[in-house]
């Protein structure tokens, strides 16, 4: 069987290059679209990401001659010979979210299912927020998503922000295991590639710290409570707990978001080995598929006192797993330690890509 046709909208940012990268040689999905700002459009791919490809790893050649079109020409992603063939697109555009929520619709409208990464849509009801190891089952809301807007193939589905994906599935981990959590306090050190390119400006970042990223610690409390919500009829209700509360930091580390949490349970506290056995036996239903980017083994606790670092730890697993350490009673709450991922991969487009994964799966992507 021949691999699926997918485009990329935000080809040429931060994310967008990491979809690429990660999509060369994916057993199922071959790019054949890429869209960008009216400022790419018209040029190739490596005319348009001329002195701004940011990866180690060069842009393979086959999308580097690609045609970059405009992504708010919706058209132009299903005209035949051009964006025709394209199954679906990943979306990683920057711009007004409200100009994001009216695209993301007018691509599902037209039929192409979107995998977005945006946050635009992250707080529509009835679209799923998804992270694979945690609530795949959100998925279910999809035919109710397309009878409410009447859309025959097309549909939204979104990750969440790359903040919390270093501990929220750890936590998952020991809530499914019989040891819900009520009370989270949760400190950020994020890299600024977390921001797109340009980004943070260097004279910014160079021997510094910046306490502040504009609307981060609202997405750090709240977006959990919709990925740990119920299954309604019409839309998903959120979780009631845990409540978080989030400094979010900015800091001159190039990829990897770091977490330092302390954690109290509503109930039985575990103790910190039985954590380690939880954390250590995990897995879920992207491993139980063997999804391509699935890591093996999502969580990985390091016993050493001075890990996870972003530049040793950050690549663990396809940059798909999520490492731990520092795991020791709070004084304050139950227990504390330290998460990283790496923002641009498990956070961003390979959480997109997982996403995607999953969905072809579950026989929504044909
Ligand atoms: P970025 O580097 O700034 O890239 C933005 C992309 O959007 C570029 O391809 C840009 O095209 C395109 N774009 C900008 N203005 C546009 C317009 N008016 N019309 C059409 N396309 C336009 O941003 P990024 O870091 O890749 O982030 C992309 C999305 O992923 C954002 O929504 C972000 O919140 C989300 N996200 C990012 C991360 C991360 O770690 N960076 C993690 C999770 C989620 P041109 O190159 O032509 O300007």
């Amino acid at each position: 069987m021949g691999k699926i046709p997918v485009g990329i909208l935000g080809a040429t940012g931060m994310v967008g290059q990491q979809y690429i990268a990660l999509l060369e040689n994916h057993p199922w999905f071959e790019v054949r679209y890429l869209a960008a700002s009216p400022r790419s459009a018209g040029k190739t791919y490596r005319e348009a990401a001329a002195g701004r490809w940011h990866l180690v790893k060069p842009c393979p050649d086959a999308v580097g001659a690609l045609m970059v079109e405009d992504a708010n020409d919706v058209s132009r992603a299903t005209a035949a010979g051009i964006g025709g063939e394209c199954a679906f697109v990943f979306s990683a555009l920057e711009m007004g979210k409200d100009e994001i929520r009216a695209l993301e619709e007018a691509y599902a409208a037209s039929g192409i299912p979107v995998v977005s990464n945006a946050s635009a849509h992250r707080w529509t009801p009835d679209v799923p927020m998804v992270i694979p190891e945690i609530n795949p089952h959100h998925l279910d809301i999809i035919p109710i998503q397309r009878k409410n807007r009447g859309w025959d193939r097309g549909f939204i589905v979104v990750k969440p922000n790359c903040s919390i994906q270093s501990y929220l599935t750890p936590l998952y981990a020991l809530t499914r295991a019989g040891y819900p959590i009520s009370r989270i306090f949760v400190t950020t050190l994020q890299a600024v590639s977390g921001a797109g390119y340009p980004g943070v400006p260097s004279l910014d970042m160079i021997d510094n710290v910046v306490p502040y990223i504009g609307g981060e610690e609202e997405k750090t409390e709240q977006e959990p409570l919709k990925i740990l919500g119920t299954l309604k009829n019409d839309g998903i209700e959120n979780a009631a707990v845990p409540r978080i509360s989030a400094h979010c930091n900015r800091v001159p580390v190039s990829d990897g978001h770091t977490a330092c949490l302390s954690l109290e349970f509503a109930g039985s506290k575990p103790s910190v080995d039985e954590v380690k056995q939880i954390w250590a036996a995990f897995t879920a239903l992207p491993q139980e598929l063997d999804l391509p980017l699935a890591p093996k083994r999502p969580i990985i606790l390091r016993e050493e006192p001075d890990r996870p670092q972003p530049r040793k730890d950050r690549d663990t697993d396809k940059a798909m797993a999520v490492t731990l350490g520092r795991l020791r009673p709070c004084n304050i709450f139950d227990l504390r330690f330290t998460a990283l991922s790496h923002n641009t991969v498990r956070g961003a487009a390979g959480g997109g890509i997982l996403n995607a994964e999953l969905l072809k799966a579950k026989e929504y992507l044909s």
